[in-house]
């Protein structure tokens, strides 16, 4: 039987508790190639995403560290979960998918499809635009991390 959109929500919500509550990979990682941090000031969310890439561009290892609400904490963690061994264009494409997911925009490509069907439990703040910030704020970081940039990422 098909889920009916109410249970699909309840469902969501719980992934996105479960998380929020117990987020996986939250850890400082010494050994890290690139980090950044991000900051997200209209809800308090703050973040440093760690990656260890090999030499081939895999990202070997991914963590954070962080505070913040549910959302945020939850993507950031659904995010190491997601990322870890894949290449960085896979991670940038993931990326630009979950942003076009949360804005309610098209894809520009086709991402990672198992992915992102993971992510869909965020998929809920494209009706909350304060809350995408919090639902992006971790891959912007990620993204920036990966780009070189040192710079503190802010959403404002
Ligand atoms: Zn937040």
């Amino acid at each position: 039987m098909e889920p009916q959109a109410a249970d699909l929500r309840d469902l969501y919500q719980e992934v996105i508790l479960d998380h929020g509550r117990r987020p996986r990979n939250r850890r400082t990682m010494e050994t890290a190639s690139v980090a950044a941090h991000g900051d997200n000031p209209m809800c308090g969310d703050r973040v440093t995403v760690f990656l260890r890439l090999d030499g081939d561009g895999q990202i070997a290892d991914i963590s954070f560290e962080g505070r913040g609400c549910a959302i945020s904490m939850a993507s950031a963690s659904l995010m190491t979960e997601l990322l870890k061994g894949r290449t960085r264009a896979e991670a940038e494409a993931l990326f630009r998918g979950f942003r076009a997911m949360c804005t309610g925009a098209e894809a520009p490509e086709a991402p990672p499809e198992d992915a992102l069907e993971r992510l869909a439990v965020l998929s809920g703040v494209k009706d909350f635009p304060s809350r995408v910030k919090c639902a992006t704020l971790a891959w912007h970081t990620m993204d920036a991390a990966l780009a070189g940039h040192t710079e503190t990422v802010t959403t404002e």
